[in-house]
């Protein structure tokens, strides 16, 4: 029996996570979750599951998802939070020697040589919950010294056929239409913006430990092939199936053991359609292109997009810019900004911080 703590307990994949859970009573107990301020679900989740650990941020503060990964009976911590708010309790599991099965991508977007390096101290493992990363993985299956490159796939989310100037003027409901996944709010604007999908090009980087001229992405509106993974001798390998976090979710839990489960619908080659490719338009969707260039540059450079990224996001949901105002905040934000190395905690954080203030500015 493995000891399961899920950190965003009450989010999309920790609610799916739970599902996941339910199904696999025989192989996981859950120890331990969390939730931002969502208290009524935390509540249900607690009545129904009975763990021996529940925190509420919004109650008692950020430390205890720091207890919650700590805990003695926790062996795999599901990192479901989301943004920014995820990274301490990542690095503090890292170091504890637990695995942690990480949906929180911006742990990795914003401290990656921490994230890493905490790893590599503590003894702990990081295993991706990410769709795509999740398809990397199983397509490698240890052979990382042969890998040549990967192509991560994007939907290209519900503008990817929009005229610029109508994906400018996209209003929030347009925006978290997702043609394909459903997630929560934030996750499904990176997705409109593509930042999400910068993000899992830097997450690739510090997981895989490619250069960035070695991931490309392509966009691929079925959702289907998640991954495509390159080797020396040119051989391309995929993974396939519909699109459901159900199966990344529990890989992360049983990597690198394969077991059977009830809830992911089986494959179906002729259901799933014709699958289709095309290039991803940098000219519109100019987030992404930012992302990849702070990640290019290293540093802090992509503490500080993402930081910038979350506050316009934030301020597109409240009604406060329009969709086409969150590239340009954080091109603006990253046009002043100047990295540093990212080689502690407080650098991260005073990166985080000063984009923060930077893009709020913008903002007006
Ligand atoms: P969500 O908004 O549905 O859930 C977020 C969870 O984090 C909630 O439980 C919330 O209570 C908690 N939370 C919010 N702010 C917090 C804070 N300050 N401190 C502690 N907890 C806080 O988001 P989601 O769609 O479940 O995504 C979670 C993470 O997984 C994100 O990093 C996202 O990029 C990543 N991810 C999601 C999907 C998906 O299909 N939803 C796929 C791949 C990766
Ligand atoms: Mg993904």
């Amino acid at each position: 029996m493995q000891g399961i703590a899920v950190l965003g307990s009450t989010g999309s994949i920790g609610t799916t996570t739970l599902d996941v859970l339910r199904r696999h009573r025989d192989r996981f107990r859950l120890a331990a979750i969390t939730a931002g301020s969502n208290a009524a679900l935390l509540a249900e989740q607690v009545a129904a599951w009975r763990p021996p650990f529940s925190g509420l941020v919004s109650d008692v503060g950020p430390a205890c998802l720091i207890e919650a990964v700590l805990r003695p009976d926790v062996d795999i911590v599901v990192n479901a939070v989301v943004g920014f708010a995820g990274l301490e309790a990542t690095l503090a599991a890292l170091r504890a020697g637990k695995r942690v099965a990480l949906a929180n991508k911006e742990s990795l977007v914003v401290a990656g040589d921490l994230v890493r390096a905490a790893a590599r101290e503590g003894g702990g493992e990081l295993v991706p919950v990410d769709s795509e990363h999740s398809g990397v993985l199983q397509c490698v299956a240890g052979r990382e010294a042969a890998l040549r490159r990967l192509i991560l796939t994007a939907s290209g989310g519900p503008f990817r056929e929009w005229e610029a100037e109508r994906v400018g003027a996209a209003t929030v409901a347009e925006a978290l239409n997702h043609p394909t996944w459903r997630m929560g709010s934030k996750i499904t604007v990176d997705s409109a913006t593509l930042a999400n999908k910068a993000m899992e090009v830097i997450e690739a980087h510090h997981l895989f430990g490619l250069p960035y001229d070695r991931i490309e992405v392509v966009v691929h509106p079925q959702s289907i092939v998640h991954a495509l993974v390159e080797f020396a001798d040119g051989s391309v390998l995929g993974q396939f199936g519909f699109p459901s976090m159900e199966l990344p979710i529990l890989y992360a839990m049983t990597h690198p053991e394969r077991v059977s489960d009830s809830g992911v619908r089986p494959f179906d080659p002729v259901a799933s359609g014709p699958l289709t490719f095309e290039p991803l338009r940098g000219d519109v969707f100019r987030a992404f292109r930012a992302g990849v260039e702070a990640g290019r540059a290293g540093g802090t450079a992509p503490a500080a997009f993402n930081a910038a990224n979350e506050v316009a996001v934030g301020a597109f949901l409240a009604g406060r810019i329009a969709f086409g105002r969150i590239s340009e905040v954080i091109e603006g934000t990253l046009d002043r900004y100047t990295p540093v190395p990212a080689s502690s905690i407080e650098a991260v954080r005073a990166a985080d911080a000063g984009a923060r203030t930077e893009a709020e500015r913008l903002l007006g």
